[in-house]
């Protein structure tokens, strides 16, 4: 990144300083984003929820032999009747993990269980409900088609397909994926680092005994939680007081030893003056003025090769410009080209929302289902200090720029805090 990016950033025609769009912002923070390159090797547990570094690819065709896809018989398709029953002898039983290898001449068949390798000779099982079994002699009715209710080898995946890709994030049914092809470890990218802390004349540590004016550091808490679920790995610098040289010594500290930089508060009118003049003296960072509500100052750049995001100070909007900028960077930071977006869905509000067009707005809701559909309604005082909002909320109620109040019926989009959170 050099400087005459972020000169631009700030001089393009349709830029407007005092209100960048949202969507604008989560562009211009995108190009600049460099994913993690280390890779290291980890027993396959270890890698839920991180980043494919090396693609999957299959060692083996799944399912590795033509099996039955259900209990019954097998036998040759020549031996199915056209018309009416026919009478076959059982010359054997095939097990799941116990096959029957004998050979399966014209007018015998084979008892067959789920999953059981399909004997030689036969390529077609009759469901047992078709059957009518006595003694050592099986009457077969018609209606089963040649091939049918048997897995063939490799119907699932190919050997030598890719089954996951490069920037893959591990899930749950990823691990058994990788487990169904007898894989133990994985190569996946090294963990982003993260270091963050809080700044603030006016912050106290929790235990202490509130002296006047004081509030208690919240920011590091909420931003601990909302790091550990992206599976970062942690630096947690504490608390940094409204001081040039302390906060330039933090930087410094940070962006040597992290490849993302979070800070919370001091980038608010006033106080963003010595910041600007720090951030500026030891890489390119830029100041905006969001049209975002809570989380209008948001300050985002590099210093050395650290990237650095500037969060408000207030507790709301700290957590709503990580999810709604810091998050979406960090997926791709940890080596997921496309990280999924947050889900979106349409809901009925039951009650007015106020709001004046200019601003997005990330109101904190209570999204319910009901007989009619999804409903949502704020969780009341939407002040950016009031940090109950978050946990009383379960989606955001997502409220456009050029939205104005909305009134109870109307359908607003809100993303599902649930899974990201
Ligand atoms: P600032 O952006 O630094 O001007 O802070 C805006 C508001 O957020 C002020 O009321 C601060 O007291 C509050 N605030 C800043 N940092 C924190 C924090 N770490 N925990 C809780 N509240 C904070
Ligand atoms: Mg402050």
């Amino acid at each position: 990144m050099t400087q005459p990016d972020f000169i631009a950033a700030s001089c393009a025609d349709d830029y407007d300083p005092n209100a960048m769009p949202v969507d604008k912002a989560r562009h211009f923070i995108r190009q600049y984003l460099s994913p993690v390159t280390c890779q290291e090797s980890l027993p396959l547990r270890s890698a839920l929820g991180r980043v494919l570094a090396e693609a999957i690819v299959s060692p083996c065709n799944v399912p590795n032999h033509d099996n039955s896809a259900m209990d019954g018989y097998a036998l040759n398709a020549k031996d199915l009747p056209n018309a009416g029953t026919i009478r076959l002898t059982v010359v054997g039983t095939a097990f799941a993990g116990k096959s029957y290898d004998g050979p399966v001449e014209h007018g015998e068949c084979v008892r067959i269980m789920t999953g059981a390798v399909m004997p030689a000779d036969c390529d077609t099982v009759v469901m047992q409900e078709y059957t009518k079994a006595d003694g050592n002699q099986v009457t077969i009715a018609t209606g089963t088609k040649p091939g049918q209710n048997c897995r063939l080898a490799g119907e699932d995946i190919r050997l030598g397909q890719v089954v996951l890709p490069v920037g893959h994030l591990v899930r749950p049914a990823d691990l058994g994926l990788i487990a169904s092809l007898g894989i133990g470890e994985v190569k996946v990218y090294r963990k982003l680092r993260v270091a963050f802390f809080s700044t603030g004349d006016e912050l106290a540590g929790i235990g202490t005994e509130l002296k006047p004016g004081e509030v208690y550091d919240s920011n590091r808490y909420t931003l601990y939680g909302m790091l550990a679920r992206l599976g970062v790995e942690i630096i947690d610098m504490g608390v940094v007081r409204d001081d040039p040289v302390l906060l330039e010594n933090a930087l410094i500290e940070a962006s040597q030893a992290a490849d993302v930089i979070v800070t919370s508060g001091g980038v608010s009118v006033g106080e963003a003056d010595y910041m600007k003049e720090l951030l500026n003296r030891l890489g390119q960072v830029v100041f905006w003025k969001i049209a975002i509500k809570p989380g209008r100052p948001l300050a985002y750049g590099k210093i050395a090769n650290a990237h650095y995001f500037g969060l408000p100070g207030n507790p709301v909007a700290v957590m709503v410009t990580f999810y709604q900028f810091v998050r979406d960077a960090m997926l791709v930071m940890m080596g997921q080209p496309q990280p999924a977006t947050i889900p979106m869905l349409s809901a009925v509000c039951t009650a007015a929302i106020r709001k004046l067009p200019g601003r997005t707005e990330f109101q904190r809701g209570i999204l319910r289902l009901t007989e009619a559909g999804w409903t949502v309604q704020t969780t009341g005082n939407q002040g950016s200090g009031i940090l109950r909002s978050m946990t009383e909320a379960n989606c955001f109620i997502v409220l456009p720029e050029t939205c104005g109040n909305v009134e109870p019926g109307n359908t607003v989009q809100v993303q599902i805090l649930e899974g990201i959170v």
